[in-house]
Formats: structure tokens, C-alpha cells, sequence
């Protein structure tokens, strides 16, 4: 939970007009700006992009989302043949689609740059360096460069797609997640290179569009970071939209040839070697933008993995610089920016406040969707903690029924002495919707007696949090279990 001191809230102990900048401004650093200039600070923010956003807003979380819902209509389109509806096979005009999915950005970006203005902050279109702990060199993007001083810094500089000295993005068929979301075309064949966030989220939207994919993961599974049982039942619709699914392996090689890109596999379960991709979408992990000029002129310590180093209060080792988000640690999510973002602003504020969160959820925006957040069960078991977990499976929804998608499952991992709620998770449609539920539950010390008692409205989908906690009483109402 985040530690706050009510008394005091609105008063700045450093004084109304505390100079703040801040670096970057995705969902961290815009978040931080906004508080900080409502909180009285006299905020500069500084980017290269023309508005606030970040890659969140202009080539990421966004971007992405919009095409997911387009591939989720694509697919309802095909499955309502189940339904006695036919549809014939979709036109897809790409540049229209493209143009939308722009729209959407530049409307929220732009947006963001009204509320930036309404709150009076300096917003820099440019890049900054060190000069000193205090003192930031300001490249304009359009003109001058120059010095200013602040009493406080927020580094919030993101991170960026992670390369593989194997698979260099030298190539115009090789993409990054910037690039396969330009949607410069729709490729007949695919290869995704990683089988986590990115690689499944617009692996399938490709797939949605028309083209054959394949997911290539070094790792035993997709996901590698959430339980089993919740992957599962994406890992099987992936299956049928995907062309294949090779799990323990690795591209050894890439070659670009005229009509695609030759790629070598290595692995145990490898059976075709070699296969030739119309185009190859590497999407394995993230790196921190920690390598800011000059920040060696500053006490900032920057640790083994590129993460900038900081305290509860998001502090670094040079007391006048603060880092949030992606550069300072995983799980590199925007909301855990944002908060991150929030929190270091009242810190410099002087409120007494640490981020010290209980549950940061994940979603996975595939179809279905995965989301958990707290402890997971697998982690329960690495550490040795005892847990029940109690799980109800959707096919005994009846929400999930009148939308032909029975597939999901929700699962409540529970402390069985207290009986309080550690974790939560669940796969299914509108699963990234639902987990605010867990979190807040997880947040709030909720026992699963609190959620089974708690009203769920029928006929939905979060009545199964509900009844996964009657299941941990053995008293669910649409799942039997014999007395023993
Ligand atoms: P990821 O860590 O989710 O997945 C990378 C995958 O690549 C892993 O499964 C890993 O085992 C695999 N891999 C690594 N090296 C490989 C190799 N040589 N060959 C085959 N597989 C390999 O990373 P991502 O998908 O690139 O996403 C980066 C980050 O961006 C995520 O961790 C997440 O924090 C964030 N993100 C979040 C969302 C969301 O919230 N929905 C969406 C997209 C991205």
C-alpha cells in the first residue's frame, strides 16, 4: 500500500516554487508533471516528441490496442457463423486502418498537450544532458540549446525494444514493435521472434489481418512470467489463429534473400531448420534508456542491468534526482510509471509517501486476455509459501456462455490461515478490465469471505472473482463438489 500522511497533503514543504524537471514524458513523467504543477511546482517538461505521450501513447500500449480491437472484430466476425450470422471475408483497406490508429494517438497526445498547457507546464520539445546534479543542457528540437537549473530532476526517460547481436534490425524485412505497429503492409508469412507481451499482442494482430504467423520462444511456454494454467487456454486459441508455435527454440541465423528473410531454428524440438518469412518481428524484452549525457556528473548509480537505482520515495543516490518507470525496474508497465510518477512528485512535495505497491497488475491484451496481479502461484511455490488456491472455471459462467467463450478461468491464491486474498488471476475475455477488482481487494486486505460476500452483478463475467471464492469455501454455487 502507499504510505500517505493525510495532514499536510496540500502543503509543499520545499515551497510553492520548487523549479521540477522532468525528463520524458510518457504515463511517468507526464503523470509527475501534471501533479507537480498542480501541486503549486513550477514544472518544465522535456521531450522529443511534439506532445506528452511517450512511447505509451505514440507507439506502443495505445497504437496496439487499437489494432487489437480491430482483430477482435475480425475474429467475432468469423466466429459468429456459430451464431447463425455469416459474414463474408473482410476487406481490409490498410491505409485507412493505419489513419484511424493514427487519429486515435494524435488525438490523446494532443490532448495531453492542452491539459500541459491548462496546467501551465514548460513543455520542451528536445533532448536533455547533465551538467551537473542541478543543471540540465537543453537541446531544442527546432533551435537552440541552452542551460537551465532546477531544485529538482525526475528522470523518466523509458526504455526501448531490446536487440540481439544475432538478429540485427539492419534490414527493412526485420522489425521492432515501432515498426511492425507503422503497419507499413500486412506480409503473407511472419515470424515472431519472442513469445511474451509483444510478440502474442500483435502477432496476433497480424495473424487477424491475414498473415500467417509463427511465434518462435526460447523458453518452455508463452508468457514465461505468468502460471501455467492461465496461459493455457490462450496457448490453445493461439494454436488455431497461429501457423505454429516453436517453444525451446532460437534463431540461430538470418538471412535476407529477395523474397524474405531466411531463418536458421536451434532447439531439440526443431523438425524444419530452416524456413524463409516475408518478415520477422523481434519483440524479446526491453531495455532502460539509462545512458543519459552527462549523468555521470551527477551521483545517479545506474545498476548491472541499465536500471537507475533509487529508494521507496523513488530517490536516487544524488539527492536532488528522482527516477521513475521503465528505467528504473520492472515490471515495465505504464500505470507502474505513472504511480511511480506520482509518488516521487509528493516525496519532493515533502509528503510522506513510499511505493511500496501490494499488486501491480499485468494484462496481456491477447484474446483472450490473461491478467494477475499480487502473487502468483508460481512464485508462492519458488518462495515456499503455503497457499490454497481456488479456481473457477468459465465454462460454468453464465455470462461467459452467452458469449461462447468458456474458455477462461479466474483463480484467487489465498493465505489459508488468514484466509486473505495474496494474488489473483485470470484469463478470458475483459480479464484486463476485471483484475482493478483484485487489485484493489489485494490492496484493501480483502479475505476471500469479503468477496463472496460481496454482490456481484449477474449475468457477468466478474461474478466468477465471486464465486472463486466460494469455491475456496467449497461452496460455490455453480460448481459441485462432492462431500467427501
Ligand atoms: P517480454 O519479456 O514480455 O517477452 C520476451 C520474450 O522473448 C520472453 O518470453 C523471452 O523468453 C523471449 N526471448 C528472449 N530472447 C529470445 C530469443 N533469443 N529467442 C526466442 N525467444 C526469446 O518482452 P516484450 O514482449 O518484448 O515486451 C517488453 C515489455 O514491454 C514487457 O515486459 C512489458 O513490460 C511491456 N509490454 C507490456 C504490454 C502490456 O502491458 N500489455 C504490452 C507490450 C509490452
Amino acid at each position: 500500500m502507499f504510505l500517505r500522511v493525510l495532514c499536510g497533503q496540500n502543503k509543499l514543504m520545499t515551497g510553492n516554487s520548487a523549479k521540477l524537471a522532468v525528463i520524458g514524458a510518457g504515463p511517468g513523467g507526464y503523470a509527475a508533471a501534471f501533479l507537480a504543477a498542480d501541486l503549486g511546482m513550477k514544472v518544465t517538461l522535456i521531450d522529443q516528441e511534439s506532445n506528452p505521450g511517450g512511447v505509451c501513447l505514440y507507439r506502443g500500449c495505445i497504437p496496439s490496442k487499437a489494432l487489437l480491437h480491430v482483430a477482435k472484430l475480425i475474429e467475432e466476425a468469423h466466429q459468429a457463423k456459430n451464431w447463425g450470422i455469416e459474414y463474408s471475408d473482410p476487406k481490409i483497406d490498410v491505409a485507412q486502418l493505419r489513419f484511424w490508429k493514427e487519429g486515435v494517438v494524435k488525438k490523446l497526445t494532443g490532448g495531453l498537450g492542452q491539459l500541459s498547457k491548462q496546467r501551465k507546464v514548460e513543455y520542451i520539445q528536445g533532448r536533455a544532458g547533465f551538467e551537473n546534479s542541478n543543471t540540465l543542457r537543453v537541446s531544442r528540437t527546432h533551435g537552440s540549446e541552452e542551460s537551465h537549473t532546477f531544485d529538482r530532476i525526475i528522470v523518466a526517460t523509458g526504455s526501448r525494444p531490446a536487440v540481439l547481436p544475432s538478429l540485427k534490425l539492419n534490414m527493412p524485412r526485420m522489425m521492432d514493435s515501432t515498426s511492425a505497429l507503422d503497419l507499413s503492409d500486412v506480409p503473407s508469412t511472419l515470424l515472431v521472434v519472442g513469445g511474451g507481451y509483444i510478440g502474442l499482442e500483435l502477432g496476433t494482430v497480424y495473424a487477424a489481418l491475414g498473415t500467417k504467423v509463427s511465434v518462435v520462444e526460447m523458453l518452455p511456454g508463452l508468457l514465461p512470467g505468468a502460471d501455467r494454467d492461465l496461459v493455457l487456454p490462450l496457448h490453445k486459441r493461439m494454436e488455431k489463429i497461429l501457423d505454429s508455435i516453436l517453444l525451446n527454440t532460437t534463431v540461430a541465423s538470418v538471412k535476407e534473400e529477395s523474397r524474405g528473410i531466411r531463418v536458421t531454428f536451434d532447439g531439440p524440438e526443431v523438425k524444419e531448420r530452416e524456413r524463409l518469412f516475408e518478415k520477422v518481428l523481434v519483440s524479446v524484452g526491453r531495455k532502460p534508456n539509462s545512458e543519459i549525457p552527462g549523468l555521470e556528473k551527477t551521483q545517479v548509480r545506474v545498476g548491472e542491468r541499465g536500471f537507475i537505482q533509487v529508494n521507496k520515495q523513488l530517490q536516487s543516490d544524488d539527492p536532488n534526482i528522482y527516477a521513475i518507470g521503465d528505467v528504473v525496474g520492472e515490471p515495465m508497465l505504464a500505470h507502474k510509471a505513472s504511480h511511480e510518477g506520482r509518488t516521487a512528485v509528493e516525496a519532493i512535495a515533502g509528503h510522506k509517501v513510499a511505493f511500496e505497491p501490494n499488486a501491480i497488475p499485468a494484462v496481456v491484451f491477447t484474446d483472450p486476455e490473461i491478467a494477475w496481479c499480487g502473487l502468483t502461484e508460481t512464485q508462492a511455490q519458488k518462495e515456499g509459501r503455503e497457499i490454497k488456491v481456488a479456481r473457477f472455471p468459465w465454462a460454468a459462467s453464465g455470462r461467459a456462455m452467452t458469449l461462447d467463450r468458456t474458455e477462461g478461468v479466474t483463480k484467487l491464491v489465498i493465505d489459508p490461515k488468514s484466509e486473505r486474498v495474496l494474488g489473483i488471476g485470470i484469463t478470458g475475455v475483459g480479464a484486463g478490465e476485471m483484475i482493478a477488482e483484485g487489485v484493489l481487494a489485494i490492496e484493501m486486505g480483502a479475505t476471500a469471505t469479503d468477496i463472496a460476500l460481496s454482490i456481484h452483478p449477474h449475468p457477468t463475467l466478474s461474478e466468477t472473482i465471486m464465486e472463486a471464492a466460494e469455491v475456496f469455501f467449497g461452496t460455490s454455487t455453480h460448481v459441485y463438489r462432492p462431500k467427501r
